[in-house]
C-alpha cells in the first residue's frame, strides 16, 4: 500500500539513503521481518535482503527516523547475533515508496546459508503456556525466532517445500500469520498449530514393534504413523500425561527430540539409572541431566553468569559444569550419572515437548543420545525398535520426520576471558545442533577465494569442512567412522552440503593416517593432499584466531599419525607465516610403546606399565605400588614379567600422546584401569586434582627437545608409596606439565594450545597462568578435539592455492 502522506513528505525533502551491512548470526533467524517491522514503525523506506555476508539494508528516511531505526537495530531478536554493522551514507537517484523483504538474492542457493536449529523462544514459551492463545499446550509451536531448521531440510534455499514440514498444509489461521508482516510468524517456513501441523504418540509395546515386519529399519515417522492412526491399538490417548507417568514410576524412554531421539529417566531415581546403564552397556560414560529450568540446575551445579546465559542461549548446548557434590540433600546420585567426576552437564529444555514433558514432573531427566556407541543418533521410531528395543520401555515421538540427525552440542565455560568477540565466553567441545555450519572467515589470497576444496577430518570426532568461493562451511559432528552407520550418516551429510552449494571440490585434504576410513572416500581424479594430523590442530586454531605471526604450537592429544610413522601427540610445533606449508618439531615427549597395541588404548593398565618400565627398568620389580599389588591379585604373580618381555620385544607401537600419558598416570594411581570412554583416564585426573592446595612442580628433564618424562613418574612412585593424596599427585601432574609448557615456550611470544587435552580446563588455567607474559590462543568456537581437525586442513589448502 502507498502511503501518501509520506510520499508528499519525500517529494518536499530528499531523503537521506543509508546502507548497512550485518554480519553475524543474522540469516533463518527472523532477521528480516524484524527490519521490516522496525522500518515501518519508523517510517523508513528501502528494502532488506540476504547476501552473502549477512543481511543488506537500503534505508532513506530523514535524520531522526534514521537515527531511530539503527538505534532499534541494535536490538535484534534473541537467535540473532550482529557481530559487525556498518553504514554509509550513499547518492540514490532512485526514491522508494515503501520498506520491502527482497527475496532475490537469498534465493540463490548459493548465497544461502544453512539455517540451524534454534531453541523455543520467550514468546512461543509463554503463549505455549497461555491457556488463551491457540497454541496452548501445543508440542510444535514455534515461530520466526525458534524452532528445528538445519535438522528439516533436504534442500536450500530454506523454505517450507523443502522441509520436512511440506507434509503439513496450514490451516487459514496460519496461512494468515505467514502472510502478515506485523506477525512473528511472518514467512515462518514451519508455522503450524494443533489443527494442521504434526502430532504426539507415545507407545509402550515395543516388544510387539520388534516382530512386527512391516517396520523397516528406514521407515520414516510419518508414514508409520500414518499407520499407526489406523490401528489405535498400539497408541496411549494422552501421549504426554502417560509419558510423565511411566518416568515417575522408574521407567526408561526414548523421546524424539529436534536433531535425534533422546533416552530419559527419573535423574533421582538410582535403580532406572542402573538399568539404563547396564541395558547400554555404558558403565561410567557421564550422562547430561535435563532441568526444568536454571533455578532446579542451580541445585545441582555451581553456575556463573555466564554459565546460565550459555544455559538460556538459543543454542541449549549441553553445558559441563562444576558439580555441587558437597550438598547432601539433593538426592542426585552423581556416582552414577557422572561416576568419578567433578563435572556435571546440564541442558534445559530447548523444544515445547520437552517443557510440557517436564513442567509434569518434578525432577530433572538423565538426558543421553538414543544410539549405539559411536553411531549417530537416531532419528526413526524404527531404528530406535531395531536398536534399543531393549533399551526402553516406552517411546515419545511425533509425526514429522528428522531429515538431518544432528546431536546436542557440548560447551564449557572458557578460561578465557573476551578472547574474541564472536560466540560470547563458551568453548565448544562438540558443535552441533543450535551451531551455525558458516564459519566467519577472511580469504587467504585472492585466489583461494576461486577454489572450492573440502578437508575429511578425522577418524573420531568426525566433521568435514568445505571451502566454496567466500564461504567456510564446517559440517555438525558426525561421530566416529568405525562402523557403518556412522560412514553412511558422514557420506550423506557431505552429498547434502555439496549438492546444496552445486560445488564440487578442486582438491581435498586428508589426514596423514594410512588407515582412515576418508582414504575410501576419495575420488581418484581429484588432487589430494596431506595434512599432519597436529599440524592441521595447530592451522586449525592459526585460522579461528586469525593469527599471522611466528607461533609456538602446543600440541596436546590422544593420537595423531606421525610423519615417523609414530603416533604423535606430545607436540611443540613452530610455524612460520612466511612459509605457511611447513611446521618443524620443535620439541615433543619422549615415545612409550604400546604394550599389545591397541590393546593399551582401553586397557591403560598397559600404559601404567610401560611407563614403569621404561622408568625403571628390571628395578620396577622392587616397587611397592597398589597399582601393581593389585594387577598380581587379579593375574597372578607371573603377570608383571609377561608383560616385561612384551616391553622388551621389537615390534611395538609407539607413542608420545599426551593423552595416554594422562590414562597411563591415572592407571598408576589407580584411579582408571579399563576406560569406558575415551578421555576418562584424564577426566578422572583432573576432577580428582584439588584446587585448593599448593601445586609442586615434579622433576624433568629435557634433551635434545625430547621431554623425559622418566624423573616425573619415578616421582609419582614417591608420592604413591609415601602416601600422598591422590588429589595433591593429580594436581602436581597437571602443574608440571604447565610447567614443560613454560620452559619450552621461553622464547615465544605467541603460543597457540591446541589438541583434546585442552578440554581440560585445569590444565588450561594452570597453562595460562604459566604462560603470563605472552599471547597464547585456545580455539574456542572450532573444537580443539578431532571436531576441528577438517577445519584445519581447509586452511592448509587455502594457504596451498
Ligand atoms: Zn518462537
Ligand atoms: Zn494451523
Amino acid at each position: 500500500m502507498k502511503n501518501t502522506q509520506s510520499f508528499t513528505t519525500t517529494l518536499n525533502h530528499t531523503p537521506l539513503t543509508y546502507e548497512f551491512c550485518l554480519h553475524g548470526i543474522v540469516q533463518g533467524v527472523g532477521f528480516r521481518p524484524f527490519v521490516y517491522r522496525i522500518a515501518t514503525q519508523n517510517q523508513i523506506n528501502g528494502f532488506v535482503c540476504n547476501d552473502t555476508q549477512g543481511v543488506f539494508i537500503l534505508a532513506q528516511g530523514n535524520q531522526e527516523k534514521i537515527e531511530n531505526f539503527i538505534k532499534d537495530l541494535q536490538n535484534p531478536p534473541s537467535a540473532a547475533k550482529i557481530t559487525n554493522l556498518t553504514y554509509n551514507l550513499i547518492q540514490s537517484d532512485i526514491v522508494y515508496q515503501d520498506f520491502t523483504i527482497q527475496k532475490s538474492k537469498q534465493n540463490s542457493p548459493l548465497n544461502a546459508t544453512i539455517p540451524a536449529d534454534i531453541a523455543l523462544c520467550q514468546d512461543c514459551l509463554e503463549e505455549l503456556l497461555n491457556p488463551n492463545n491457540r497454541r496452548f499446550g501445543y508440542a510444535f509451536i514455534s515461530c520466526t525466532n525458534c524452532g528445528a531448521r538445519y535438522s528439516l531440510i533436504s534442500d536450500l534455499p530454506y523454505d517450507r517445500q523443502k522441509t520436512a514440514m511440506k507434509k503439513f498444509k496450514m490451516c487459514k489461521e496460519c496461512q494468515s500469520e505467514y502472510d502478515n508482516p506485523n506477525s512473528r510468524r511472518f514467512h515462518s517456513e514451519i508455522n503450524c498449530c494443533q489443527v494442521c501441523g504434526p502430532k504426539l504418540f507415545y507407545t509402550r509395546r515395543l516388544k510387539d514393534w520388534i516382530n512386527l515386519n512391516t517396520l523397516s529399519n528406514n521407515l520414516l515417522d510419518s508414514e508409520l504413523c500414518n499407520i499407526l492412526e489406523s490401528q489405535n491399538t498400539y497408541l496411549a490417548s494422552n501421549p504426554l500425561k502417560e509419558a510423565a507417568n511411566d518416568l515417575k514410576n522408574g521407567k526408561i524412554l526414548a523421546i524424539k527430540g529436534i536433531g535425534g531421539y533422546t533416552l530419559v529417566c527419573n535423574a533421582l531415581n538410582p535403580s532406572s539409572i542402573s538399568t539404563l546403564r547396564k541395558r547400554k552397556h555404558r558403565p561410567r560414560k557421564p550422562f547430561a541431566i535435563l532441568c526444568k529450568d536454571l533455578s532446579m540446575a542451580q541445585k545441582y551445579a555451581h553456575l556463573n553468569k555466564n554459565e546460565k546465559e550459555i544455559l538460556s542461549s538459543p543454542i541449549a548446548p549441553i553445558l559441563l559444569a562444576k558439580a555441587k557434590i558437597s550438598n547432601n540433600n539433593l538426592h542426585l546420585p552423581l556416582d552414577l550419572i557422572a561416576p568419578n567426576l567433578n563435572t556435571l552437564g546440564i541442558i534445559l529444555p530447548y523444544t515445547a515437548l520437552h517443557y510440557l514433558l517436564i513442567h509434569l514432573l518434578d525432577f530433572p531427566l538423565i538426558f543421553t543420545s538414543a544410539n549405539l556407541s559411536g553411531e549417530p543418533i537416531i532419528k526413526n521410531f524404527s531404528a530406535i525398535v531395531e536398536n534399543l528395543g531393549e533399551v526402553c520401555d516406552g517411546v515419545l515421538f511425533f509425526n514429522r520426520d528428522i531429515i538431518n540427525a544432528i546431536d546436542d552440542s557440548l560447551v564449557r565455560e572458557s578460561c578465557f576471558k573476551n578472547q574474541k568477540e564472536f560466540g560470547g565466553d563458551m568453548q565448544v567441545l562438540r558443535r552441533a545442533r543450535g551451531f551455525l555450519c558458516d564459519i566467519p572467515s577472511s580469504p587467504i589470497t585472492p585466489h583461494s577465494q576461486l577454489q572450492n576444496f573440502i578437508g575429511l577430518g578425522a577418524q573420531q570426532k568426525a566433521t568435514f569442512c568445505l571451502h566454496f568461493r567466500d564461504k567456510i562451511l564446517l559440517s555438525p559432528h558426525l561421530g566416529d567412522l568405525d562402523n557403518p552407520a556412522s560412514l553412511k550418516n558422514f557420506i550423506n551429510t557431505k552429498q547434502l552440503f555439496c549438492t546444496q552449494y552445486q560445488t564440487k571440490p578442486d582438491a581435498i585434504a586428508l589426514d596423514l593416517h594410512p588407515h582412515y576410513t576418508q582414504r575410501n572416500l576419495i575420488d581418484t581424479n581429484i588432487q589430494t593432499h596431506f595434512v599432519q594430523h597436529h599440524f592441521a590442530h595447530l592451522l586449525s586454531n592459526i585460522a579461528e584466531n586469525s593469527i599471522d605471526c611466528e607461533v609456538l604450537g602446543v600440541i596436546f592429544d590422544g593420537t595423531g599419525y606421525g610423519e615417523d610413522g609414530n603416533i604423535w601427540g606430545g607436540e611443540f610445533l613452530k610455524w612460520n607465516p612466511a612459509r605457511p606449508l611447513e611446521f618443524s618439531r620443535f620439541a615433543h615427549f619422549d615415545y612409550f610403546a604400546l604394550l599389545g597395541g591397541e590393546k593399551a588404548i582401553k586397557d591403560i593398565r598397559r600404559l601404567g606399565l610401560e611407563v614403569l618400565f621404561k622408568t625403571f627398568g628390571e628395578d620396577y620389580i622392587k616397587l611397592d605400588l597398589p597399582f601393581l599389588a593389585s594387577l598380581k591379585k587379579e593375574f597372578g604373580d607371573n603377570i608383571l614379567e609377561t608383560f616385561y618381555k612384551l616391553h622388551r620385544a621389537n615390534n611395538k607401537t609407539f607413542c608420545d600422546s599426551m593423552g595416554r600419558l594422562f590414562d597411563a598416570v591415572s592407571a598408576l594411581c589407580g584411579v582408571c584401569m579399563k576406560t569406558d570412554y575415551e578421555g576418562e583416564g584424564g577426566m578422572i585426573l583432573e576432577s580428582l586434582a584439588s584446587n585448593d592446595k599448593i601445586p609442586k612442580a615434579y622433576p624433568f628433564e629435557i634433551q635434545n627437545n625430547v621431554i623425559l618424562w622418566q624423573l616425573l613418574i619415578k616421582a609419582i612412585c614417591q608420592d604413591l608409596q609415601d602416601a600422598i593424596p591422590l588429589s595433591q599427585i593429580a594436581l602436581n601432574f597437571h602443574y608440571t606439565l604447565a610447567q614443560i609448557i613454560a620452559l619450552i615456550a621461553k622464547d615465544s611470544n605467541c603460543i597457540a594450545l591446541s589438541g583434546g587435552c585442552f578440554q581440560n580446563s585445569l590444565l588450561t588455567h594452570l597453562t595460562i597462568e604459566a604462560l603470563t607474559d605472552k599471547q597464547v590462543y585456545l580455539p574456542l568456537q572450532i573444537p580443539c578435539n578431532d571436531g576441528g581437525i577438517s577445519f584445519g586442513q581447509i586452511r592448509y589448502l587455502q594457504y596451498k592455492f
